[in-house]
Parts: structure tokens; sequence; C-alpha cells
């Protein structure tokens, strides 16, 4: 029964690096889990702050986080785009 259970705690130390691949998140647009993380070039007025971005897949809605703070929808027009 040990043998079970260190394999069972070695899978999930392997498995914990990927699963923020796996576990897409919600976006908070339409509710759907097709939020996945984009590279953008943040604007010159926020270079020095910790942004991530993300991009919907579903209804195309772009969101940025500051650290690990909420999700704020970033694709207003005021912002160029970089398709
Ligand atoms: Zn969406």
């Amino acid at each position: 029964m040990k043998d079970a259970y260190m394999v069972f705690v070695l899978m999930v130390v392997v498995m914990t690096p990927f699963l923020p691949l796996l576990w897409k998140n919600k976006c908070p647009a339409c509710n759907k889990r097709k939020l996945v993380g984009v590279e953008r070039t943040p604007a010159p007025e926020d270079e020095g702050r910790y942004l991530t971005f993300f991009a919907c897949q579903n209804c195309q809605a772009e969101f940025t986080r500051e650290k690990s703070g909420p999700l704020f929808r970033s694709d207003s027009n005021c912002r160029s785009q970089s398709l």
C-alpha cells in the first residue's frame, strides 16, 4: 500500500506544473473555459507592471491581469491591435 501512495505522490508532483496548461481560465464575458494566455507588448504606461494578457477563443474578448489580481477587459479601441 505504501508503494501505491508513493506513486500517487510522484504523479501529483510531476503533473502539477502542467495543470495551468490543462486547466483553461473561465472567460468572464461568455463564461466558457476558453481563456488562453497571449503574448502582448505592454503599452508604454504599463511598463514595469506585472501584466498578464489573455484572449478568449470563444468570444474574442481580451483581458489583462496585474500580478494575481482580477481580470479586467482590455480589448477597447484605445489600445492598438497587434494583429
Ligand atoms: Zn469569452
